[in-house]
Order: C-alpha cells, then sequence, then structure tokens
C-alpha cells in the first residue's frame, strides 16, 4: 500500500516525500481512514510504530478543510503526559504540515506562561498540551474550545499512571460534546479501557503490536551481575563495544544524576534527563544527544518517554523497573520504524521479582550472556513462566447445569486482555455518521486549500 492510497491530500503527500517514508506503517494505514472519516479510534500503539504520524496526517487533512480558529480558540487538542512528548508531537505536526496554512503550537509546564498565552491569542488549529498547563491556560482565558473539533490522546496509560486522570476529566467537562475523539496507548488496561468508555465513542479498535509483547526487530539480553559492579560493567560494555548513542534508564533520579557522574570520571560524555531537571536542561541533553555530541544518555522512565530518537542502536537497563510494563516502553526506544536494536539489562540477584515478572509478561525468558570478569557472586535463577490460562473448555453436554461462576468483569480476561465487548456508547455525542463534516468556510473549495490565509504560521 502507497500513502497515495489513503486519501491524503498533496501538501500533506509532499512532506511525507520529504521525510522518506515509503509506505504507510500498520497503524497509518488502519488509523488514517478511520480518522478521516470522522470515526473515533482507540488504538494500541507503542512508541516506534510511526503512531504520531498516523494521528497526525489525517486531522492535518480533515483540519485543512474547515473554517479557521477564532481568537483564543484551538481546534484540534492532542494532549500528552510529558513535555518532550509534546515538543516532539509539535515537531511532527509542523513537518507534516509544513504545505499547509495551519496554525499549531504547544503548551507544556515548566516554562513561562506569558509567551504561550500570546501564541494563543491569534486562535490554532492544533494545539499540543500537556494537561496541568492546559487547565492554567484555560483558567486564565487564554485558551477557548468552542470550536474544538478533535480530541487526542496520546500515550494515555502514561497519563493515567501519572495521575492526570483528575486533569483529563476536568478537560473532558471544557470541551463541546459533539467532537472526534483519538486515544492512543500502548498497552490497555483495564483502566484505559474504563477511560475510553467516557472519552470514545463506537470507537474503530486498533491494536499493531499484540499487547504487551516486545518488536521482534529488538534483540534481549539479561546480563547477571553484582549490584556493586553494574557500573564498572556498563563502563567495559561502552569501551569494549564502542557504543556511540547509549540510552541507559535507571529507576531512580538519584541513581541517574550518580551513574552519569561516574561515566563522566571515565571520560564517557553523558547527561542525565530526569523530571528534576529543568526544561531547559532536558531539551539541551536531548538535543545533544540526538545530535551525537553526548554519547550516553541516563534517563528515568518518564523523562524517557516519548522520546522519539531515530534507530537507536543500544538500549541498556541498568536496573529494572518495578513495574513491568515499563521494561516494554523501555526497549521500544530501539529497533524503530524496523531497525534492528539491542536491549541488555543489567540484572542483579536482588532483581529476581522485577526480572520474573517482565519475562512473565511478555511470556519469554530473555537469553542470559554472563560477560568475562564480571561473573556475578551471587546466583540469579531462572524464571519459571506462568502459562497464561487457556479458556476453559465448555462441556458439551453438562449433566447438571452450572452456576456461572465469574461473571463480573466485563472489561477484560484476567490478563487485562480487551473483551470483545464494545464500550458502551456514551449520551454525549452524536453518531459519526450524523456529525457534521468539516465545513469549508466558503464552501465551495474542494481542493481543500484555503485561499484567505496566511502562508504556513506554524508558532512554537
Ligand atoms: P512514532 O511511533 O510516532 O514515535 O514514530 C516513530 C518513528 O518512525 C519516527 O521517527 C517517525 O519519523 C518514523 N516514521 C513514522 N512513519 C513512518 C513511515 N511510514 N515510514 C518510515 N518511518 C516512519
Amino acid at each position: 500500500m502507497s500513502f497515495n492510497a489513503l486519501g491524503l491530500s498533496t501538501p500533506i503527500l509532499d512532506a511525507i516525500q520529504q521525510q522518506g517514508y515509503e509506505t504507510p506503517s500498520p497503524i497509518q494505514q488502519q488509523a488514517i481512514p478511520a480518522v478521516l472519516e470522522g470515526r473515533d479510534v482507540m488504538a494500541a500503539a507503542q512508541t516506534g510504530t510511526g503512531k504520531t504520524a498516523g494521528f497526525t496526517l489525517p486531522i492535518l487533512e480533515r483540519l485543512s478543510k474547515g473554517p479557521s480558529p477564532k481568537a483564543n480558540q484551538a481546534r484540534a487538542l492532542i494532549l500528552t503526559p510529558t513535555r518532550e512528548l509534546a515538543a516532539q508531537v509539535a515537531d511532527s505536526v509542523a513537518t507534516y504540515g509544513q504545505h499547509l496554512p495551519l496554525k499549531s503550537t504547544v503548551v507544556f509546564g515548566g516554562v513561562k506562561i506569558n509567551p504561550q498565552m500570546m501564541r494563543l491569542r491569534g486562535g490554532v488549529d492544533i494545539l499540543i498540551a500537556t494537561p496541568g498547563r492546559l487547565l492554567d491556560l484555560h483558567s486564565q482565558n487564554a485558551v477557548k474550545f468552542d470550536q474544538l473539533e478533535i480530541l487526542v490522546l496520546d500515550e494515555a496509560d502514561r497519563m493515567l499512571d501519572m495521575g492526570f486522570i483528575h486533569d483529563l476529566k476536568r478537560i473532558a467537562r471544557l470541551l463541546p460534546k459533539d467532537r472526534q475523539n483519538l486515544l492512543f496507548s500502548a498497552t490497555f488496561s483495564n483502566d484505559i479501557r474504563k477511560l475510553a468508555q467516557s472519552f470514545v465513542q463506537d470507537p474503530v479498535e486498533i491494536s499493531v503490536t499484540p499487547r504487551n509483547s516486545t518488536a521482534e526487530t529488538v534483540a534481549q539480553q539479561v546480563y547477571p551481575v553484582d549490584k556493586n559492579r553494574k557500573s564498572a560493567l556498563l563502563i567495559h560494555l561502552i569501551q569494549e563495544h564502542k557504543w556511540f548513542q547509549v540510552l541507559v534508564f535507571s529507576r531512580t533520579k538519584h541513581g541517574a544524576n550518580r551513574l552519569t557522574r561516574q561515566l563522566e570520571t571515565k571520560g564517557i560524555h553523558a547527561a542525565a534527563i530526569h523530571g528534576n531537571k529543568s526544561q531547559a536542561a532536558r531539551t539541551r541533553a536531548l538535543s545533544e544527544f540526538k545530535d551525537g555530541k553526548i554519547q550516553v544518555l541516563v534517563a528515568t522512565d518518564i523523562a524517557a518517554r516519548g522520546l522519539d530518537i531515530d534507530q537507536l542502536p543500544q538500549v541498556i537497563n541498568f536496573d529494572l523497573p518495578n513495574v513491568a510494563e515499563d521494561y516494554v516502553h523501555r526497549i521500544g526506544r530501539t529497533g524503530r520504524a524496523g531497525a534492528t536494536g539491542e536491549a541488555i539489562s543489567l540484572v542483579s540477584a536482588d532483581e529476581i521479582k522485577q526480572l520474573s515478572d517482565i519475562e512473565n509478561l511478555i511470556q519469554k525468558q530473555i537469553p542470559r550472556h554472563i560477560e568475562d570478569g564480571f561473573e556475578p557472586e551471587t546466583d540469579l535463577p531462572e524464571t519459571r513462566l506462568n502459562h497464561r490460562p487457556k479458556k476453559p473448555k465448555k462441556p458439551k453436554k453438562p449433566k447438571k447445569p452450572k452456576v456461572p461462576q465469574d461473571q463480573t468483569s466485563d472489561e477484560g480476561d484476567a490478563n487485562g486482555r480487551p473483551s470483545n465487548k464494545k464500550p458502551a456508547p456514551s449520551r454525549r455525542r452524536k453518531p459519526a455518521s450524523n456529525r457534521k463534516p468539516p465545513q469549508n468556510r466558503s464552501g465551495q473549495n474542494p481542493s481543500g486549500k484555503r485561499p484567505n490565509r496566511s502562508p504556513k504560521n506554524t508558532q512554537h
């Protein structure tokens, strides 16, 4: 399939071509037509699958055909859990929309609010925001939603992990009920399904990687090692293999700082990126890493969420995450867009529980390698996989009618996998087919171009 077959107009196709994309990724093939049709979408997709273009391209297409925003209004709102992800989505919107006369801007906390208020004054077609700052701006009348047509929740699972549920509910109450909703999440837990019930209506459901699976293109390895030798092993591996661009995950901010100092003392240029760092420091570290000025970026899970670094060959788990799903997110940083990558976990005996949770989540034992000179004194026992329970077979002819056992949950099976049941339709909104298509301001401009708008005016 080619991008031409998806119903996108020339300015967008030109931008895609300039990016060098040849074929739409699986999520793009499914999401783009659904969004163009005006359907709500609920998609299970990790970072690295091309999900950002999956929602950005059709949103640009739809918005290019509607009326321009009035003062302080936003026509599409993309909510992300972190500032870094917001900035990256904003970059994608600017890149893919470069030939369209649409305005976009990004707002997040940790930086001055006034410049953001100024940028919102003239209204924007696409607003990318983190929830807290968006609410601040709204409370100061800097942003209004009377013209809002589309809401995107990006990395919804992480928004819930980060405690944004109340902010999300508050934001939803501020938006027009008749709108298109797109929800993207790396995993679909029961909590996400509950959230979806109040946000999306009769959605097209898309899943591009089996839930909680790891990409086939990532070679995973566990290096058993004693805890006090992890830094030495990491330094040895970086020097031995001459790794150049390495993303290292640390469970704690403190650990990330300490490791960065240890690497620096060995002449390995490193920077830490975590929640205690100012936004400016985080942005600088990321861009220096992308430019190759920094060899090792040490990140905590939250800071690393959504980092878009093309073809990152190495991801190292300096310690394992407490939440097994974070392992899947972490190693999603490598092997992106079909490239092969390597994810190495340095695991000490005290992390056996985390390792076992991860191996049970991904349903495979990760191959182990003991590095010469770093043999652990304390063994790391092998994980026994608890195979996921199979559905019990229905008895053909039960002699006695059985009392149904557990029919309490319709949100998923014991593993949190989605049930086939669709979320109950909310009463908020008309079905997509009854919704008005985006209106052309003049009503006579089927080309999708806006004659009266100024040339590209993307604001950042
Ligand atoms: P995402 O999952 O949105 O974070 O995108 C992951 C990476 O894939 C980004 O670096 C995109 O530039 C790249 N990408 C997105 N769509 C395509 C495509 N159709 N072909 C090749 N690369 C793509």
